[in-house]
């Protein structure tokens, strides 16, 4: 009988079915190198093996199998296909993004793709070739005390790691034929060597922990709302020792890796060679041997990455930590699969029958409401650790200090003020503006011409160095003198972002040395850390930035953090927009004082008496969700509703218009009232091309399957018409 494996590839295809030769031994999971096309091979996975020949002429057959054990693991696979049908994507965009680069497409010959085939990575140890007599051993140690230095911890532990001798020593060492190195496979310490030492927890922490682990008797998933400093991230190396024991997997999901460098040294000082750390700031090669170490492994390894950690091969995952679980940076946005990591981690880990535990000050309003009905268990921590005193907030009004002439660049006397004591107490200060570059915008003061980009239908931000840059694509033009448009007056920086901040805060404090952290600051991660880590010491006395310094780091000299302008957090065009600025600012508060100073918090506003900040200034998270989520339940939101976001670009405007009217229509037959627009959304043109959304909100409890099936059915038969052919179309399954 015939034999037909039905294949995923690395591309937007549905499966392709291929001949399997005699013999194979090809199993479901298995990577196979395939020809696609005239000389392009790819790895594909093997997804079903069945013996219905496809109705075409000529089936190709597979090519040979790489790897000696399957890339995928059957959990995983299930995993892929939730993925890929609740997010609306294909398993071929799912293995883009799932697989480190060793999968992804690629051209030339099989033979070249099998040159750099994975092979497992090897350490290096350090032995003794030859002991050197005492009369050597004392010249070194008066010649060459770095070289009988190293003799001397290799006669203490018998071998050493080559990275941790001393390069040139070593090489001395080897040429006199004293130690000789040895490359062996690096597959990480055995399941059995367990001595972690942990943080001994306070009673607050013991009675969450304890309450956690009850709750996890009949509940898969638990909320752990607990204050910044309240020591969430001890209480999670508890829960992961216990699974290592057991020799389980643990995955510990962070939303960005920039912000998690303190955290992941803190993990490894507990854990040592059980952490990898995954996330994509790493190297491809990095990533590879990770995803094949996971792959050979039988359990017992800590994961510690971001959202795309959850594709690794976990042998047991017996727990999954989503920290800071209302990250918005959770959820993927491009790409496909935009898939959101909190839900996604929640089905993988009832996949493999373990748990997970969602952490957050300030916990997403789904998650709470899924607290509050039960489905979720719920622990909070109210108290910081070492009874360090929640910060006092002061709300400063802005149009009242310009009234009373008390506002000096961007700065009201409050903030200045303050800043002036810490600066004298030799503490630090953190200034928070969600604007990166000098201004957002350039206009006239004459004819209120303003510069936009050429390509896209949004203002160019200007940058210092007088460079006007579109934040959409990248389009970048010098600031003209003059109004080009009347040829009159000058044009002005308008608004103010982290750039003219940190000019402004060193003219007006000119011994302070400043920092600014932003995406522009920061091209790597590197950068990120030297950063982090200059300030860490003391080196600078402020730092600048936009959302990403209000988020993770744990920097005790600060005792003051300033936000500029809270109006921009308020007036987010965006449903979320009052839950989010709430969790922006108590995180940033969060990051200010200390067990013996208390930390300070100023928030600059036009609007003092929004709610949002009333709830901010008494940490009122309860009476903040009340109320938001009576809103949402009114106007029929997220968690109330499910929202599916269509996006449709054309480089033409008025295709994309009747695209956008006939789309909408066809859905209302289906969808009835659940359809809103088309819309224009706020940037309507991006890269020469227009946008256009279709909003499509099915009440919770009804069945997103059949949505998802009828919307499917919907957009094939728009899409297989000749005149839409260069048509986009988009669709974010619980678009935020
Ligand atoms: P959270 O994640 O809840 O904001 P952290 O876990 O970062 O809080 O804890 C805040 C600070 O308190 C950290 O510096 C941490 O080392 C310290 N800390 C918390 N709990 C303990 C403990 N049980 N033992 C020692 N230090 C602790
Ligand atoms: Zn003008
Ligand atoms: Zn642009």
């Amino acid at each position: 009988m015939e034999r037909y494996a039905d294949i995923v590839l690395p591309l937007f295809q549905p499966l392709y079915t291929f001949a399997v030769p005699d013999g194979a031994g090809l199993g479901e999971g298995d990577a196979v190198a395939v020809q696609f096309g005239a000389k392009a091979v790819y790895t594909g996975i093997v997804w079903r093996l069945h013996d219905r020949r496809p109705d075409v002429k000529r089936v190709k057959s597979v090519g040979r199998r790489l790897y000696d054990r399957p890339l995928l693991t059957p959990l995983q696979m299930r995993f892929w296909e939730w993925i890929a049908d609740y997010y609306m994507c294909t398993l071929g965009e799912v293995m883009r993004m799932a697989l480190p680069a060793m999968a992804k497409p690629r051209g030339g010959d099989e033979e070249e793709f099998m040159r750099d085939e994975f092979r497992p990575r090897t350490v290096g140890f350090v032995v003794a070739a030859c002991t050197p007599d005492a009369e050597t051993m004392a010249r070194l140690e008066r010649r060459a005390p770095k070289q009988y230095g190293l003799l001397r911890s290799l006669a203490e532990r018998g071998e050493l790691r080559r990275s941790e001798c001393d390069a040139a020593a070593l090489a001395a060492l080897r040429r006199k034929g004293f130690v000789a190195v040895e490359e062996r496979e690096a597959d990480g310490p055995a399941v059995s060597d367990i001595d972690f030492v942990l943080p001994e927890l306070t009673p607050a922490q013991t009675a969450a922990f304890e309450s956690i682990s009850e709750q996890f008797a009949d509940r898969h998933t638990v909320l752990l709302r607990g204050v910044t400093g309240s020591g969430k991230t001890e209480i999670y190396m508890h829960l992961a020792a216990r699974e290592l024991v057991a020799g389980r997997d643990v995955l510990y999901l962070v939303p960005e890796i920039a912000m998690s460098s303190q955290l992941v040294s803190r993990v490894e000082e507990v854990f040592g060679e059980r952490v990898f750390p995954y996330h994509s700031k790493l190297s491809d090669r990095r990533r590879t041997e990770t995803y094949m170490r996971m792959g050979r492994s039988e359990g017992g390894s800590l994961v510690i990455g971001t959202r795309s950690a959850l594709f690794l091969p976990f042998a047991h995952l017996g727990l999954v930590v989503v920290d800071e679980e209302h990250d918005s940076s959770y959820k993927q946005a491009e790409p496909a699969p935009r898939y959101h990591a909190r839900d996604a981690a929640i089905m993988l880990s009832s996949l493999h029958r373990g748990h997970t535990l969602l952490g957050s000050a300030t916990p997403s309003l789904e998650s709470y409401a899924h607290a509050s009905t039960g489905k979720f268990g719920l622990v909070s921590l109210t108290e910081r650790y070492g009874g360090a005193q929640p910060p006092s907030i002061i709300v400063s009004d802005t149009l009242r200090a310009v009234k009373r002439g008390e506002r000096h660049a961007h700065f009201n006397r409050v903030l200045l003020d303050k800043i002036g004591e810490r600066l004298d107490c030799g503490e630090q200060v953190l200034l928070f503006q969600n604007r990166r570059g000098y201004s957002p915008y350039v206009s006239c003061t004459q004819c209120g011409w303003t510069a936009r980009c050429p390509h896209c239908n949004v203002a160019l931000t200007l940058h210092s160095g007088g460079r006007l840059v579109c934040h959409y694509c990248g389009h970048a033009e010098p600031m003209p003198r003059r109004c080009p448009s009347c040829r009159t007056a000058e044009v002005q920086p308008m608004g103010f972002g982290t750039e003219k901040v940190e000019q402004e805060i060193a003219s007006l404090f000119p011994s302070a040395r400043v920092v600014r952290l932003d995406r522009d600051a920061m091209p790597s991660e590197s950068a990120c850390n030297r950063i982090v880590g200059a300030f860490e010491r003391g080196e600078y006395d402020i730092m600048v930035g936009t959302q990403i310094i209000t988020k993770g780091f744990d920097f005790s000299r600060v005792t003051l953090v300033g936000v500029l302008n809270a109006d921009n957090l308020l007036n987010a065009p965006d449903f979320r927009a009052s839950e989010r600025a709430f969790q922006t600012m108590m995180q940033f508060a969060g990051r200010g004082g200390r067990r013996d100073v208390r930390g300070e918090v100023v928030i600059q506003t036009s609007e003092p008496e929004n709610p949002v900040l009333r709830w901010v200034v008494s940490g009122d998270y309860e009476s903040m969700a009340r109320s938001q989520l009576a809103e949402r339940r009114t106007f029929f939101y997220p968690p109330y509703a499910r929202l599916v976001v269509l996006t449709l670009r054309h480089g033409e405007a008025e295709v994309l218009r009747r695209a956008a009217t006939e789309l909408a229509d066809l859905l209302r037959r289906r969808f009835s009232n659940r359809v809103f627009g088309p819309n224009t959304p706020p940037v309507d043109r991006v890269r020469n091309e227009s946008i256009a959304e279709i909003l499509l909100k099915i009440e919770s409890g009804a069945s997103m399957s059949r949505a998802r099936e009828l919307l499917r059915a919907a957009l094939d038969s728009m899409m297989c018409r000749p005149e839409y052919r260069k048509l986009t179309v988009i669709c974010n399954v619980d678009a935020s």
